[in-house]
C-alpha cells in the first residue's frame, strides 16, 4: 500500500474516534454525526486513499472540478454520497442536481428556482440545505440571519424543495462557538434536522452545538495542493 493509503486511513480513525469523543461529551450518539470527506483541490492518489480506507461521503465546492473527479469513480462504488458545498450559479444548477446527492448550498430564490426546474426535468432532487451567512460577512455566501426564516419558508413552499437542514461557515478570524449556536437556533425554530457545522480546527466544538455533519478536508488528507 502506498504511504498516502497508510496516512488517510490512519487520519480517519483518528478522525472517528474524536467525533466519537465528542459526541459522547455531550450525551450525543458518535453515529449521530457523519464525516463529510472534503475532498476539493486534493490529489486524486489520496482520494483513492480515501475510498480504500472506507470513506463514501465527499464534499466538493466547485461542480466542474466534482464532474471530473466522480464521475467514472461513483460507477465503483455503491454506497458513494456527495455533497456540493460551495457556492453554485444557477446556470450550473442542472450539473449540480445531476451529480449531486446533496446541495448544502441554497441560499437565494433564483437558485431555489433554478433547483426546483432542474429537479423536475432530471425526475430527482438532492437533499437540500440552507447555507446561512451567520457572520454576515460581504463577501461569504448565505442567506443573511434575519431573513433566513422567511426563505426556508419560501424554498420549502414556493418552489416545493426537500429542505431538511442548514449550514454555515463562520468568520476566519471569530469563536465559532455563536456561530454554530445561531445555527442551531435558526435550524431549531424551522423543524430542521442536519446541521452542517464544523470543519478541520473547530469540528468538536460544533457537535458540541449539535452539528450532524462535520466536513474535514486537510486533517483528514493533509494540506491541499
Ligand atoms: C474547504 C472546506 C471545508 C474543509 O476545510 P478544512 O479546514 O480543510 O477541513 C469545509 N467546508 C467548506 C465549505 C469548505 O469549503
Amino acid at each position: 500500500m502506498s504511504a498516502s493509503y497508510s496516512d488517510v486511513a490512519a487520519s480517519r480513525a483518528e478522525i472517528l474516534a474524536r467525533i466519537a469523543a465528542a459526541a459522547k461529551a455531550v450525551g450525543r450518539a458518535a453515529d449521530a454525526v457523519g464525516l463529510v470527506a472534503v475532498s476539493k483541490l486534493q490529489p486524486d492518489e489520496r482520494v483513492d486513499a480515501a475510498l480504500a480506507a472506507g470513506l463514501r461521503l465527499f464534499g466538493e465546492n466547485r461542480v466542474q472540478e466534482a464532474q471530473a473527479r466522480w464521475v467514472d469513480r461513483r460507477g465503483q462504488f455503491d454506497a458513494l454520497r456527495l455533497r456540493l458545498i460551495g457556492p453554485l450559479q444557477s446556470n450550473k444548477a442542472e450539473d449540480a442536481v445531476r451529480l449531486f446527492d446533496a446541495i448544502d448550498v441554497l441560499d437565494r430564490p433564483k437558485l431555489a428556482a433554478a433547483i426546483a426546474g432542474a429537479a423536475q426535468k432530471v425526475g430527482r432532487c438532492p437533499e437540500l440545505l440552507v447555507q446561512v451567512n451567520t457572520g454576515e460577512e460581504p463577501q461569504k455566501a448565505g442567506i443573511a440571519p434575519p431573513e433566513a426564516d422567511a426563505f426556508i419558508k419560501e424554498a420549502r413552499e414556493t418552489y416545493g424543495l426537500p429542505v431538511v437542514g442548514l449550514m454555515c461557515i463562520p468568520p476566519l478570524e471569530e469563536e465559532p462557538a455563536m456561530h454554530f449556536a445561531l445555527l442551531a437556533k435558526i435550524a431549531a425554530r424551522n423543524g430542521l434536522a442536519e446541521l452542517s457545522m464544523g470543519m478541520s480546527d473547530d469540528f468538536e466544538t460544533a457537535i458540541r452545538f449539535g452539528a450532524t455533519q462535520v466536513r474535514v478536508g486537510s486533517a483528514l488528507f493533509g494540506a491541499r495542493v
